[in-house]
């Protein structure tokens, strides 16, 4: 087989150097989004690749994150739905949720999938070692079950990040979004901390299945980057949906007080809950890894420094996705695993570019989002054109909701192009998506103008704005 980039996988420091030596082509550590893209690439350019997972194939988005995260939001807004139902003539007997049932139903989906992630490697003869796999030098790994050496021509670091716990005493009572998904029964009251992605989406997910929810968070304002309207408008939907939000709050302690938890506050006061939910970001999983030995220096968070390719200072090692400390998202990790494929062994060098990331947060009112705040859209370029809106669904006139949408378009005064577009309310994340194919192409608030409505929809505000806001 040619390697393009052939050049790429000589390393001084490496004691293989010729190809016979090598057991596999690429070895790639972690069996989540990046990897699994990667190997499954490379396979097909006719490279020998073997893939390690110590946990379960799919990663963190498939098994405990955006994928279970995602039915868990839908669960959620049925209760919405039953209520809007009556609007419209609909007598809904007072329906009843069971948690255990929607868990074992999203337990068996996964299941699912990761079979087929699985078969999808096997498929293109990725072989798959159910074992952790540690870095000993530019071309080696060793596989914690069984203690083997393999020498890998490249070696691809895909192992993703893992959820901070809490460090305050009692912190340990707290569970992550690692054990979320597998709770018992749904807690009556949980108090979640922090104001990120995961904060938000579990507050909206608990507060829709019924719980009361407390977030804790102790910024000003929730999700820190993004734009303040949409801060505003989650902060105001939240409050009408019964969530309590305490910002610029602390959790100081926790502690068991029987079945329940007692949870004191930076404001003096306690809060006595099923569950805490610590939201607290998310660390590479580097520790342990042997990246050290083999030369390769973690930033200060233990993120693998890597250049437009993907490659670490060590020429063989490469590293995709939320380990990277890129944004922790999984179409990204995707995008850059293909990239290194494409890269190494199928003759298209792929630097890796993200330009515009379109992004989504599922909280209800969900929120999409891509380009600049209008914050950063002011410091970089000056003077801006702002039109934004915020109305009530045509929807929410007969179900009596009072559930708003509201959207805003950052538009440069003088090159007339979008620089942002922000969105909150129903299907923010379907319509984002389309918002970011414009943008990506280089759309002007011109092209917008022109671009005939959909009438009646929620986007169409998106083509029909026409005042800038003073
Ligand atoms: P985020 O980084 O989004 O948020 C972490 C939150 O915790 C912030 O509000 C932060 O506050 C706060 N925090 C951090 N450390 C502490 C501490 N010691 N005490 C109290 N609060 C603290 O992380 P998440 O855990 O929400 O999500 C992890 C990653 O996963 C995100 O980066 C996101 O990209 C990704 N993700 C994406 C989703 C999507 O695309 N829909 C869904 C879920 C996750 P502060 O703002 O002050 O730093």
């Amino acid at each position: 087989m040619e390697f393009v980039k052939a050049d790429l996988f000589q390393s001084s420091a490496s004691p293989v150097q010729s190809e016979e030596q090598f057991d596999t082509d690429l070895f790639v550590i972690g069996g989540g989004s990046g990897g699994v893209r990667a190997a499954r690439i490379a396979a097909g350019y006719g490279a020998r690749v073997m893939l390690a997972e110590e946990y379960r194939v799919g990663g963190t988005c498939v098994i405990r994150g955006c994928v279970p995260k995602k039915l868990l939001v839908y669960a959620s807004r049925y209760a919405r739905d039953f209520n809007d139902a009556e609007g419209f003539g609909w007598t809904v007997p007072a329906p009843h949720f069971d948690w255990s049932r929607l868990i074992a139903n999203k337990d068996a989906e996964i299941d699912r999938l990761e079979r087929v992630y699985q078969s999808n490697l096997e498929k293109t003869k990725v072989g798959i070692v159910r074992s952790r796999a540690v870095v000993e030098g530019p071309h080696h790994v060793r596989l914690a079950k069984t203690g083997q050496l393999v020498r890998a021509r490249v070696i691809l670091v895909a192992v993703g990040v893992t959820a901070s716990a809490l460090t305050i005493p009692g912190g340990d009572l707290a569970i992550t979004s690692n054990e979320v998904f597998d709770l018992a029964d749904r807690p009556e009251h949980i108090l979640i901390v922090g104001g990120g992605y995961i904060a938000v989406e579990f507050a909206g997910i608990f507060a829709g299945l019924g719980s009361r929810v407390s977030l804790v968070h102790r910024g000003e304002r929730l999700l820190r980057g993004f734009d303040d309207a949409i801060q505003d408008h989650l902060m105001d939907a939240y409050a009408k949906r019964g969530i309590e939000v305490l910002l610029n709050s602390k959790v100081d302690e926790i502690q068991r007080s029987g079945n329940a938890l007692e949870v004191r506050l930076s404001n003096g006061t306690v809060r006595r809950v099923d569950q805490v939910l610590a939201a607290t970001g998310r660390k590479p999983h580097t520790n342990g890894l042997g990246l050290e030995t083999a030369g390769i220096a973690l930033d200060d968070d233990g993120a693998i420094p890597v250049d437009d390719h993907g490659q670490t200072k060590v020429r063989s090692i490469y590293a995709v996705g939320d380990v990277t400390n890129h944004a922790h998202l999984t179409p990204i990790a995707i995008r850059e695993g293909h990239a290194v494929a494409d890269t190494l062994f199928g003759g298209k060098p792929s630097p890796i570019l993200h330009g515009l990331i379109p992004t989504a947060v599922f909280s209800t009112p969900e929120i999409g989002t891509v380009g600049l705040t209008e914050a950063v859209a002011r410091a970089k370029h000056g003077e801006l054109k702002i039109f934004q809106t915020s109305f009530r669904n045509m929807k929410a006139t007969l179900s009596g909701s009072d559930e708003r949408t509201f959207m805003k378009l950052i538009v440069h005064a003088v090159t007339d192009k979008i620089l942002g577009v922000h969105l909150a309310g129903h299907d923010a994340a379907e319509l984002i998506q389309l918002v970011g194919v414009a943008m990506t192409m280089g759309a002007t608030k011109a092209d917008f103008d022109r671009t005939i409505a959909v009438h009646p929809t929620a986007a169409e505000e998106l083509v029909t704005m026409r005042t800038p806001r003073n």
